[in-house]
């Protein structure tokens, strides 16, 4: 088995590795960087059968629904099967009329279920459900040749599905050959030191709607259950109800689970911001907007009852909520990357927080594992060699792992 990682021995994000044996192909991943601009072709790696002619190349394998694992999807043949979780395909498939610039739907191929293996040409590929920040996301093990490979994916062991990991490091798979394993924390957090955990966010959120006497602004990704979640709960606990939009409602209602909170639920309202209500009718999503307005209120009722509600916020909500008079005492929520708000990605809303004097407070926490859990993964899975990706700090791995091997971006190496 032939292995080449096309982007990520030495960034975060863009990950894209080739698997090759007995002169078939598989793609894993295939994301778009994250200092990328816009979602463009140009970025897509120098891969043979992309436009679909090479039959080669027998599928692409996306290991959960975050832009930098699956977004150069966009440029490539829909001929080519994309293999990946049934949820993250409908989540994908469903967000796409409302994310502008090139977001892919992914074209059909196979659903993975956890731990049931897939065969596909010489490939054998087992998926383990996994926890991350990202809803239905995976790791797999991908046998050829009589070795095996273990890529992690990115994955934590502090979110809502912990559980997951801990299943997967309780009964690993063995004789690994190679372990590709992420390293986003990396020289972001040291040693002993762990993340807050969902629960703990979860926490925070309940005492600062607790503490808020305005309307609450948390501005977060719809396609963060586990943080949706963890809001929700705060809501209840502090009688507050989730306001979302018709974004939300349909990310909401594409997870597939019950248990997930959804656009029918007591308190959970569905408010339209004006921009939203143009692309409805642009677009005619009126049977959508219809099966998502049992709890719709209109900006009268929020007006009424809006210190007792939380807002899933996003930049497009801020003209209604200037022309109704909405942010007197608001707080403002920033549950996202840090990193997102240091480098200045929302410049207009941190002036718009300025002239309104909106507090802006942050309640975070990661999607990644701590460098202390990612030793605990690597110990549990026992690899051969462990080769860093989706990490801006490789040659850290050898501080913290044995028989690390690093291998650069293009080179191709036999497991
Ligand atoms: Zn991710």
């Amino acid at each position: 088995m032939q292995i080449c990682i096309h982007r990520g021995s030495k960034e975060i994000g863009g990950s894209c590795v080739e698997v090759i044996s007995s002169g078939k192909r598989l793609i894993v991943d295939l994301g778009l960087p994250l200092d990328a601009e816009r979602n463009d072709k140009s970025y897509l790696p120098d891969i043979s059968g992309f436009d679909g002619n090479d039959n080669s190349l027998l599928a692409i394998l996306i290991s959960h629904p975050h832009l930098d694992h699956f977004g150069l999807l966009a440029h490539v043949s829909s001929k080519i099967p994309v293999i990946m979780g049934v949820d993250a395909r409908r989540i994908l498939t469903q967000a796409s009329p409302f994310l502008p610039g090139n977001w892919p739907v992914p074209a059909n191929g196979m659903n993975l279920k956890s731990e049931i293996p897939i065969e596909l040409g010489p490939f054998k590929i087992t998926p383990f459900l996994i926890d991350h920040s990202g809803y239905d996301a995976y790791s797999f093990m991908i046998e050829a040749d009589g070795k095996r490979l273990f890529y992690s994916g990115d994955f934590r062991m502090h979110g809502r599905k912990a559980k997951l990991t801990e299943k997967l490091i309780a009964n690993p798979p063995d004789n690994i050959d190679v372990l590709l394993l992420e390293g986003s924390t990396l020289g972001r957090l040291e040693g002993n030191q762990h993340f807050p955990s969902e629960t703990d966010i979860e926490k925070k959120f309940t005492d600062t709607f607790a503490n808020t006497t305005g309307l609450t602004l948390v501005h977060t990704s719809s396609q963060n259950i586990d943080r949706i979640v963890s809001i929700f709960r705060a809501c209840k606990k502090t009688g507050k109800t989730l306001v979302i939009d018709l974004y939300g409602a349909i990310i909401l209602e594409a997870t597939g689970n019950k248990k997930i909170p959804q656009s029918d639920w007591p308190k959970i309202a569905l408010y339209i911001p004006q921009s939203q209500r143009v692309q409805i009718k642009n677009n005619k999503w009126f049977d959508l907007l219809k099966r998502h307005s049992k709890k719709r209120i209109f900006i009268e009722k929020l007006q009424e009852i809006s210190t007792q509600c939380v807002l899933l916020f996003r930049p497009l909500h801020i003209p209604d909520l200037e022309k109704a008079n909405l942010l007197n005492d608001a707080l403002y929520v920033f549950s996202l990357w840090e990193g997102y708000w240091e480098r200045d990605s929302f410049p207009n809303l941190r002036k718009w927080l300025k002239n309104n004097n909106i507090l802006k407070i942050s309640i975070h926490t990661s999607g990644h594992a701590s460098p202390a859990d990612l030793i605990r993964f690597a110990k549990a899975l026992k690899p051969s060699k462990i080769v860093p990706i989706h990490t801006f700090m490789p040659e850290k791995y050898k501080d913290l792992f044995d028989n690390v091997k690093l291998h650069a971006d293009g080179e191709y190496w036999e497991v």
